[in-house]
This record gives C-alpha cells, sequence and structure tokens, in this order.
C-alpha cells in the first residue's frame, strides 16, 4: 500500500531532524493533501503561484506559514504580501524593492531569501555567485527597512549525476558561509527537493522544499 500523506511528513520530520525545517511544496494540490499533511503537525507549505496561495491562506488555517518558493512577478507581490513568511526566489533590486514597498503599507517586515544561480544547466533562475557578492554590498540595501534578508536558496541541476549536484550545492554551501559573515540576519540555508534533499543534507542544508515525495506526482 502507497504510505499517506500523513505517514511521509512523519518519515521527514524525524529524518530532517530539530535543525532542518521541511517546507511542503502543496503546488497544484488540493486543500484536503493539505490538511492531512496539517493533521500530521505540518505547518510551512510552500506555493509557487500568488493566486493558489492566496486562495490556500484564504482556506485554511491561520496558523500555517506560507512560502512562496516560486518566481514571482512583480506586479503580484501586493498579494501575498499581508500574510507571506518567507519569499524564496528574489533576485534583483526591483522585486526587492517592490516587496519592501508592500511591506510597508501592511505595516509588517517581510523576510527574503536571495535566489542564487548554482545550476550547470540555464534554465534555472537566480543571480550568479559574483553578482550576489555585490548585491549584498548596494548601499540600497540599507534603505529597505521592511525586507529582511534571511539567507540563501538555489536548485541544482535536474540530473541523475549525483557528483554534479554535489558540486552545485557545495557552490551555495560555501557561498553562504562566506555571506553570513557580513549578514546578521543570515540563519537560513534552503537548497533540496525530493531528489536531492539527501545530497543537499551533506552540504549542511537547513531547509528543504520536499513536493511529490509528500504529496505524490503532480
Ligand atoms: C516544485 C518545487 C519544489 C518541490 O519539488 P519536488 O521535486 O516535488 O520535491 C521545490 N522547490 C521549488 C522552487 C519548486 O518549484
Amino acid at each position: 500500500m502507497e504510505e499517506s500523506i500523513k505517514g511521509h511528513i512523519k518519515t521527514f520530520t524525524e529524518e530532517l531532524g530539530e535543525n532542518i525545517n521541511l517546507v511542503a511544496v502543496s503546488k497544484t494540490k488540493p486543500n484536503e493533501d493539505l490538511m492531512e499533511a496539517y493533521k500530521a503537525g505540518q505547518r510551512i507549505f510552500g506555493e509557487n503561484k500568488v493566486q493558489e496561495m492566496t486562495d490556500k491562506w484564504d482556506a485554511l488555517p491561520k496558523d500555517i506559514k506560507w512560502h512562496m518558493v516560486g518566481h514571482v512577478q512583480t506586479n503580484k507581490v501586493k498579494y501575498m504580501a499581508p500574510y507571506v513568511d518567507l519569499i524564496h526566489a528574489v533576485q534583483n533590486m526591483k522585486l526587492l524593492k517592490e516587496i519592501n514597498k508592500r511591506a510597508v503599507e501592511n505595516d509588517r517586515v517581510i523576510d527574503c531569501l536571495l535566489q542564487v544561480k548554482i545550476a550547470e544547466e540555464d534554465s534555472k533562475y537566480g543571480m550568479s555567485p559574483e553578482d550576489l557578492k555585490l548585491f549584498l554590498e548596494d548601499d540600497k540595501l540599507t534603505e529597505l527597512k521592511n525586507v529582511r534578508l534571511k539567507g540563501l536558496m538555489a536548485m541544482a541541476t535536474f540530473t541523475d549525476d549525483e557528483k554534479q549536484i554535489h558540486r552545485e550545492f557545495e557552490i551555495l554551501e560555501t557561498l553562504y558561509k562566506e555571506t553570513s559573515k557580513s549578514q546578521k540576519d543570515f540563519s537560513i540555508l534552503s537548497m533540496g527537493m525530493s531528489g536531492d534533499y539527501k545530497i543537499a543534507m551533506q552540504h549542511n542544508t537547513n531547509m528543504v522544499r520536499i513536493g511529490s515525495s509528500i504529496f505524490g506526482a503532480r
């Protein structure tokens, strides 16, 4: 018999331990599936479309923390600004400024991660490691008082070549260590998905984003 969503949450929670946060990536899945995970104790859910996340936020218990894990269009930020807990994929100043503006309107501080491009394939979003370092030195950052940069996020290449995935996660692990020295709010390294989280664990991830291994194929 297939293991249940509840069973998967319990298994992941045990395997990951106290120091690695589990984001249950529930995109495309119905509210009933999210509620099954919720009943097993899961409180962090990840979505990649603002409209879908907002519909789910409206319908589901208010102690859920909603993480936006996907690419965000600037004109959609306002819809999630009242409630989003963490935005994983910030990759330029234009988007960060818009998040700050909407955070001000909602009288809150919004936590964000910067997405870094580590994958050797070109389809993935994110800043290059060089651009990340320049970005963190940009004076404009200090004016954005309603966003808090909490760390880094990346996706590895989708491949069976484990050596390549190790190489890519190692780039992010090193960058996180380096940049954390000057970034007082850094505490989150978001890397690892269903197919590669075990490798990410070997590179000190502290937040994994798991979808299909919890909820089944999309
Ligand atoms: C969909 C998605 C995930 C989860 O992927 P699975 O392979 O289903 O675990 C993680 N991170 C991001 C950014 C995603 O878009």
